[in-house]
């Protein structure tokens, strides 16, 4: 099945998920092209694919159209994962977060249409924003606030998905959604303000855990060797989705902290800081839909997730340069 494609592109390919992506299309005995702006994402994530000879890396910027650029156009497999992903980068970065989710999306999506190519969009659990029904199915539409701090992710989001089933629905182009939710593991940044490298760092520079507001709110996190097996089971199936793709294992913000305290050893306190704006209170994937129509589920468990990630950044001298 996973023959049937030859060459896949990658947008985003450069930042954590989008690396891990082009990594394992490589192994997969895929061609890989990848494109990538270096918003967020940077080149030490890609740096070991450079050399191999399947893979080549242009830098665009996908808001701009692909028409005139150096992006290869013979694909026969989009993947669209090029956005800010962590709220403290897409609020950082909130007019680029929408125009990449509306313009950056269209251009990748005119570019499948054009090359007859599949096309797969990372999507996201924000569609759901603050659930009012738990665990989320895809069935569920959301709750979401269209003007708070978040809403230039989740609407972006939501655009580019109607803006995927249009192009479905006019030009007939092969689509699958994804919706991934919480993702962790190898190569997130440091500094990225997502919970687990935030915690994982300040555990191994003897800083104190900063949970915010109350703690109580939940996460399903899942590791990122299964979320990209997952986006690759989409890819290569004839489903449309959208289906979610997570782990169901839910646990409070408070109890992550705790455990990266015991995986770490460390012996630092947990403070508690002001909460962010519309955080969600409860997340949690329904996977029945990616079970019995891709065959997929997570297999990497928290704590074996949490061990490989820590030793990822304990590898990668976290401690020393955020120490001095
Ligand atoms: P990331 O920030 O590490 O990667 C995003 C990449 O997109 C970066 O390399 C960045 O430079 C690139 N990019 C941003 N704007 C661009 C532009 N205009 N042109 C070209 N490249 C651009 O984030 P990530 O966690 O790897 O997320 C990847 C995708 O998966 C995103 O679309 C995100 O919404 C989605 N997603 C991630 C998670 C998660 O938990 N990691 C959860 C849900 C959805
Ligand atoms: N969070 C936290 N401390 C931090 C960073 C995040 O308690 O240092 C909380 C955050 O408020 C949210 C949860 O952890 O409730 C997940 O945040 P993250 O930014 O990782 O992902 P998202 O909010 O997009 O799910």
């Amino acid at each position: 099945m996973a023959n049937r494609f030859e060459h896949a592109l990658v947008t985003g390919g450069a930042g954590f998920l989008g690396s891990q992506l082009c990594e394992r299309l490589l192994g997969n005995g895929h061609q890989v092209t990848c494109v990538d702006s270096f918003a967020t994402g940077t080149p030490d994530n890609i740096a070991h694919l450079r050399e191999h000879p399947r893979f080549e890396f242009v830098e665009h910027d996908v808001t701009r159209p692909v028409e005139g650029s150096a992006v290869a156009t013979d694909v026969d497999l989009v993947f669209h994962l090029a956005s800010a992903a962590s709220p403290k980068d897409y609020q950082r970065l909130p007019i680029d977060t929408l125009r990449v989710g509306a313009l950056g999306t269209e251009h990748a999506l005119r570019l499948a249409t054009n090359a007859g190519a599949r096309f797969v969009l990372t999507s996201t659990s924000e569609v759901y924003g603050d659930p009012l029904q738990h665990p989320q199915r895809e069935s569920y539409w959301g709750n979401v606030n269209p003007i708070g701090p978040r809403s230039v992710y989740d609407e972006a989001k939501r655009y580019a998905e109607a803006l995927t089933m249009a192009y479905l629905r006019e030009h007939g182009t092969d689509v699958a959604i994804a919706r991934v939710f919480n993702t962790y593991g190898p190569r997130m940044r440091a500094d990225d303000g997502r919970v687990i490298p935030a915690f994982i760092t300040q555990a191994l520079t003897g800083k104190p855990l900063t949970v915010a507001g109350t703690g109580e709110q939940t996460r399903s996190v899942c590791y990122v060797d299964d979320t990209v097996g997952g986006l690759l089971s989409l890819a290569y199936s004839s489903l449309h989705g959208p289906v979610n793709i997570g782990n169901p294992h839910e646990l409070s913000v408070r109890r992550l902290a705790e455990e990266i305290l015991s995986l770490t050893g460390a012996s630092v306190p947990i403070t508690k800081v002001e909460g962010a704006v519309d955080d969600p209170s409860r997340r949690c994937p329904d996977i029945t839909l990616a079970r019995a129509e891709l065959g997929w589920l997570p297999r990497v468990g928290l704590r074996e997730g949490l061990n490989r990630t820590i030793a990822w950044f304990a590898r990668n001298g976290v401690a020393d340069r955020f120490c001095a």
